[in-house]
């Protein structure tokens, strides 16, 4: 089977690649496909928007495509930023750090969740199967670490010291909610005929 990783976002291909990287079956990327174009990410859920992900690309493809969507939910600011990660303030991901270390000024509880949906489509059975992760943590006071993406500097996943920017990619995939997911999927791609 050849399976399509819809995302276009070279980090997440990056964390993506050292997980799927054995897997028996021919994983292909949305360079592979020139899956340029962009979808709105419309849904009210990680799972509404990695579908809708997953489906464009299964559908402009014709291959079994997984869609990913991910988000940080801080409790004390209810669960936001959430679905709307990305478009939950204007600007770069060092501005949207900031955003949200200056909305959690003078908060004690810094608790927060990140999460990622997969979702699995199969364009000729419209088959749709769902993998998620969830890692618990805690949001720094500061920005710390020039690795990763998004959030990675500002969040310290639980039992760890260091922020997601500071962790080597193998490190972060070991315990990110995208590393579990995916590692879930690849177990399924896995138990699967090619
Ligand atoms: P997406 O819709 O799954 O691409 O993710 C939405 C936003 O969540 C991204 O633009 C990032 O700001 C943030 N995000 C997603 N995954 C990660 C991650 O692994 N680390 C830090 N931030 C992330």
């Amino acid at each position: 089977m050849t399976v399509l990783i819809a995302t276009k976002n070279r980090n997440k291909q990056r964390e993506i690649k050292k997980i799927l990287a054995k897997n028996k079956h021919k994983i292909v990327y949305a360079d592979d496909v020139n899956l340029t174009k962009d979808v709105d990410e419309i849904g009210d859920t990680f799972a509404e928007n990695a579908r809708i992900k997953a489906k464009a690309a299964a559908d402009f493809t014709g291959l079994v495509a997984a869609g990913d969507d991910s988000g940080l939910s801080v409790n004390v600011l209810n669960g936001e930023p959430g679905v709307n990660s990305r478009r939950w303030q204007p600007g770069s991901d060092q501005d949207r750090c900031q955003a949200l270390l200056k909305k959690m000024h003078g908060h004690n509880d810094r608790s927060a969740v990140f999460t990622t949906v997969i979702c699995l489509y199969n364009p000729k059975s419209t088959q749709e199967i769902y993998f998620s992760g969830e890692i618990v943590g805690t949001i720094t006071k500061k920005p710390q670490g020039n690795g990763g993406f998004g959030y990675d500097s500002i969040f310290v996943p639980e039992g760890m010291k260091r922020t997601f920017a500071e962790l080597a990619i193998s490190e972060k995939n070991r315990l990110s909610g995208r590393g579990r997911a995916f590692h879930k999927l690849y177990e399924y791609l896995e138990s699967q005929s090619l």
